[in-house]
């Protein structure tokens, strides 16, 4: 019997962990509060304890657990194996997180942006099997995603690579979090789209998303949106409409950038499905080289919340991969 591999999801409000196997195979899951406020040594230690669970997990099937990787949201310094600050972690200034975990672990350990990880998640174990030019979209609070080239995560010179929902699609757009205007994030994130829907509601036009928000426009959210939509009411599908056209501007260029093979959108809005990559495509089609459009598949994503710890585990997978020594 081969290695095992540990993959760990840091997020705001969970730590998830799993005990994997080289295909991707779940034997242990765990999960448990991340409790931020309780400082980031706590933090740390609750995913320590989680590996060392699993790590006894694999002993008691006489395995091994050859490497662990971890995702992280914030801003890394991924050689020096530094947080340097993560807006949903507070506090966490400058942790040498690499170092605190190999301590605790005794074992080899691997980590990178959380956003970066669920797309490598995606490309080994989900929609990008077998791929290796691959771009994931996470369309969720926000629009992150990471970049597959070569079948490994492009970082960039200082690790800051692949702020996909950073790129600027209207001039003079709605400001987004960044401070920029008319980024995608402010224009096809599910904050945006509740938005916009909102915006619609307070202009007084009658829809479907009126009802199903009990005419609270704060009860409205994305979701909302995408119901009336599949309800075929007309103005919720103009809003889905006008989120598909955005997403596929950006979708065009980085195909025309970077020549993918696969483009996986993730998160709470994929939830539109169909309907909504239908309309990306189109636009994509309009707008992309033909040659480069043609050769490109825009695909929903299968892992979903999973991502994060299959992802993790992807790093440690691939530097310390199961056939070596
Ligand atoms: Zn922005």
């Amino acid at each position: 019997v081969g290695p095992l591999y540990i993959g760990i999801d840091l997020g705001g409000s969970n730590i998830s962990a799993a005990l994997l196997t080289p295909a991707g195979k779940v034997l242990h899951f765990l999960k448990t509060e991340t409790l931020a406020q309780q400082g980031y040594k706590r933090v740390v230690q609750r995913m320590i304890d989680l590996a060392l669970q699993l790590q006894q997990e694999a002993k008691q099937d006489s395995r091994l657990v050859k490497a662990v990787g971890v995702g992280v949201p914030g801003v890394l310094a991924i050689k020096a194996g530094m947080v340097l600050y993560s807006p949903n972690l507070p506090g966490w200034k400058n942790i040498p997180l690499l170092k605190m975990l190999k301590v605790g672990l005794k074992k080899p350990v691997l980590m990178d942006n959380d956003a970066n990880v669920a797309a490598l998640g995606e490309r080994i174990f989900g929609a990008g099997k077998g791929c290796d030019h691959v771009v994931v979209y996470t369309l969720g609070t926000g629009v992150g995603g990471g970049i597959i080239i070569d079948g490994n995560i492009f970082h960039g010179f200082k690790d800051g690579a692949g702020e996909l929902g950073h790129t600027t699609i209207l001039p003079d757009g709605p400001v987004c979090a960044c401070g920029n205007r008319g980024c995608l994030e402010a224009l096809v994130s599910g904050t945006a789209i509740a938005r916009f829907g909102r915006e619609i509601l307070a202009s007084g036009k009658i829809t479907l998303m009126r009802d199903l928000c009990g005419n609270k426009p704060e009860a409205l959210s994305a979701k909302t949106v995408f119901e009336a939509a599949k309800r075929k009411d007309p103005v919720a599908l103009e809003l889905v409409n006008q989120t598909g056209v955005y997403l596929g501007i950006a979708v065009a260029n980085i195909i025309n950038l970077l020549n993918p093979e696969l483009i996986i959108i993730s998160g709470g809005v994929s939830i539109a499905g169909e309907t909504l990559l239908r309309i990306v495509r189109a636009e994509v089609k309009r707008r992309a080289l033909k040659v480069l459009f043609q050769n490109v598949k825009i695909v929903k994503a299968e892992l979903e919340d999973k991502a994060g710890v299959f992802g993790a585990a992807g790093i440690a997978i691939q530097a310390y991969p199961a056939r070596s020594k």
